[in-house]
């Protein structure tokens, strides 16, 4: 069987020690099998542990290998639609329990990194920055809306308020939200992998599911082995494949690309972002940015629809980093890498029960790293049989993409160019 390894990021380069954990072999019997070992099943699988369940995680490469160990690390609050959207589209009541949950997912993995001791360079703070006065008039709404949810770590900022935390001359205001921040998103992964395994859950690496026998007791085969669980949870997201068939037509694999730079030295990295916070523009195409631990500028952008891998990285992200921050005109770039997200087409997150025990949550559809931890908490609640806060996630209506599995990706791509065009214009 193929040995499937990190691609040659940052942050596979800068990761910490991490056993290699052997393929399965042979038959076993668990009381839940998670398929996919990112922030959902790990998260899955952390939760369920701490409540007394037997866990086994299937991991088709490494822990960490999708878009969890290779994202822009920014700890992100609410979905990537927010509450006011989730109102219009299915009232007042359930998205009350879906907004009270928006901030969730930063806390949880502050508790983790506390509780579990996970070493991977956590900071506090991540600003939204506003290229128009439309885009700062969002902001200012956006505010007040997830105040009305109980989040108050936010403070507005005026255009000279924002040169102070980033050296920007395109922004003309934004907002700040102390409660976002970063952390070194495959360093969070392996932390929590070891977590899983200190409560004794099992992880087997190299071990793809390949195929699920459904029924009372469900079977999930590998090339190797199989496991049998009383429940399954289906966390392999933008990289699962067709394993599921019911839940590839309703999203969408896109790429996104990273970039990172050599090490600035304490003084060009601190004359950027002086507080070490995190960056993300707010363009519907966004660019984010932030500081890595030994002081290099990580910077991602660009969405490719359908996943497929870009040629040269640095040509597409370079000049936007530029664009940005032209005092960079002379850093070397030391790393290029690309990620998977899921893409669905209301931007919220599908999560849903097939049959009795096969559950499954994914297509964050970008911002990922918070809601992912919370998802982990709302299904293994789900499987101790409190339902309420899965059932207003399983409730949120979903469509399929237009044009079916073979035109969905053009049709994005339109729908791409027209925000694109729409951001580049400032409307
Ligand atoms: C480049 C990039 C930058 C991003 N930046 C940010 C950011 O800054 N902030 C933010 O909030 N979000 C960001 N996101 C989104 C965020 O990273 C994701 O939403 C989140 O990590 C998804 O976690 P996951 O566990 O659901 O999926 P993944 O992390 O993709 O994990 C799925 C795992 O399942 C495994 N798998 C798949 N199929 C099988 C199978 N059949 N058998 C066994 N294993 C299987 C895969 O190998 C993989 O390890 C970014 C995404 C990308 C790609």
């Amino acid at each position: 069987m193929a040995n499937t390894s990190y691609p040659a990021s940052y942050y596979a380069a800068s990761a910490n020690p991490a056993p290699s954990r052997p393929a399965l072999q042979g038959e076993v019997e668990t009381d839940v099998c998670v398929i996919g070992a990112g922030y959902t099943g790990l998260s899955s699988a952390l939760f369920l542990l701490e409540n007394g369940f037997k866990v086994t995680v299937l991991e088709a490469a490494k822990v960490g290998f999708g878009a969890s160990g290779r994202n822009g690390g920014q700890i992100v609050n609410s979905y990537s639609r927010d509450i006011d959207v989730i109102e219009r589209s299915v009232g007042p009541q359930q998205a009350q329990l879906l907004g009270n949950m928006a901030f969730e997912g930063g806390r949880i993995i502050r508790e983790r990194v506390a509780k579990y001791q996970i070493q991977c360079d956590l900071k506090d703070g991540g600003v939204f920055a506003a290229l128009t006065a439309k885009q700062m008039g969002h902001l200012e709404s956006q505010k007040r809306l997830w105040e009305r949810f109980g989040h108050t770590q936010l403070e507005l900022l005026d255009q000279r308020r924002i040169r102070e935390v980033v050296a920007c001359e395109e922004y003309v205001g934004g907002m700040l939200d102390m409660s976002g921040g970063h952390i070194h998103p495959l360093n969070l992964a392996l932390g929590e992998a070891a977590a899983v395994e200190s409560l004794g859950g099992v992880i087997h690496e190299q071990s793809p599911a390949v195929r699920i026998e459904r029924g009372a007791s469900p079977v999930v085969h590998t090339p190797q082995g199989k496991v049998r669980a009383k429940f399954i949870i289906v966390a392999g997201n933008a990289y699962l494949g067709n394993l599921v068939p019911e839940l590839a037509a309703k999203s969408m694999p896109c790429g996104t690309q990273v970039i990172a730079t050599e090490p600035l030295g304490d003084e060009l990295a601190h004359s950027l972002l002086p507080q070490d916070y995190c960056v993300e523009d707010c363009n519907y195409l966004l660019d984010y940015y932030r500081l890595t631990g030994d002081k290099r500028l990580i910077f991602g952008g660009g969405v490719v629809y359908g996943a497929r891998d870009p040629a040269n990285i640095e040509a597409i992200i370079r000049p936007k980093m530029l664009k940005a921050f032209p005092q960079l005109k002379q850093v070397k770039i030391d790393y290029a890498w690309t990620g998977n997200f899921l893409l669905t087409l209301s931007r919220l997150p599908q999560v849903g029960r097939l049959g009795d025990n096969i559950y499954y949550s994914q297509g964050c559809s970008g911002h990922g790293v918070t809601y992912t931890h919370l998802a982990g908490k709302v299904l293994a609640e789900a499987l101790r049989g409190q339902a309420e806060r899965f059932d207003a996630f399983a409730d949120l209506p979903h469509y399929p993409f237009p044009g079916g599995q073979l035109l969905r990706t053009p049709f994005a791509a339109m729908g791409a160019w027209y925000y694109g065009l729409r951001d580049r214009l400032g409307f």
